[in-house]
């Protein structure tokens, strides 16, 4: 079954404050399936573990090192991420890629320190605008999955998530049209369907990339859509609830449930 899960991104955001004013509020709404996902700073981990150890809330890293251990001033490994609970990792964001020179290959070995010490990758990919105006936006894409998919087997594939985060939508305030992001999810599951058979119809597909509350519904109505990575709006409780709970709507609970 696809995984269902909403992840908020907040980026070099926040605060302890708000550590302390959001968890509260978001306790109780959550539920197993969509799973929500919390990024905070790495300096606030501590903090999220404070407030969701013991609840549905599961929570992650926006980045990690590639390697384990050694003299990388500044970097965290997993080993690290995974004493602290994170459940999952993002990697590759577009502005890990744009601003600090992320490759393909260090994305691949991020994912590959990730599913060695039992933390869920999120690999983000995404075209430019430049890009999708050159008519390259399903080459771009296909170039930044076709590593991922050589390098990893149907297993390790249960722990990778593919965030499809067009970098023209990202903190833009236009999310992409829901039959822009439809064509994009279909290509990505024919795409890995022809690199391993069957996965196409497994993997979890997010969509990031200015989702707000008005919007949020519509951006789910794509059968290809298992969730989304929000930035922004997962910085203020009223909108990530909102989202949430349109995602809650969106996706058939019940029959995920019978599935289970
Ligand atoms: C992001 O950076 O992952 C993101 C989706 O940001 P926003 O929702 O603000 O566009």
């Amino acid at each position: 079954m696809r995984r269902k899960l909403l992840v908020a991104n907040w980026k070099m955001n926040g605060s302890l404050d708000l550590c302390r004013r959001m968890f509260p509020a978001l306790i109780d709404v959550a539920r197993t399936q969509p799973e929500m996902v919390i990024c905070p700073p790495t300096l606030h981990i501590a903090e999220t573990v404070r407030h969701a150890s013991g609840t549905r809330i599961r929570w992650g890293v926006q980045n990690v090192s590639e390697k384990a251990a050694g003299a990388l001033t500044g970097e965290v490994s997993v080993p690290m991420a995974h004493e602290m609970g994170c459940a999952y990792a993002i990697v590759g964001h577009s502005e890990r890629r744009a601003f600090f020179g992320e490759s393909d290959e260090l994305v691949a070995d991020k994912v590959q320190a990730c599913l060695f010490h039992h933390i869920t990758a999120i690999a983000c990919v995404g075209e430019t605008l430049a890009e999708r105006q050159a008519g390259q936006a399903f080459s771009v894409l296909a170039r930044q999955l076709r590593l991922l998919l050589e390098r990893f087997d149907d297993e390790a594939w249960r722990h990778i998530v593919i965030a499809y985060e067009p970098v023209w939508a990202i903190g833009t305030g236009e999310s992409a049209q829901p039959e822009q992001i439809g064509q994009v999810m279909r290509f990505i599951r024919h795409f890995a369907d022809a690199a391993r058979p069957g996965l196409g119809q497994s993997m979890s597909l997010l969509y990031g990339g200015s989702v707000r509350p008005d919007c949020a519904e519509h951006v789910f109505q794509s059968e290809d859509v298992d969730g989304a990575l929000v930035g922004g709006a997962s910085l203020d409780v009223e909108s990530w609830l909102a989202i949430y709970q349109a995602a809650c709507r969106s996706f058939d609970l019940d029959s995920l449930q019978q599935a289970a």
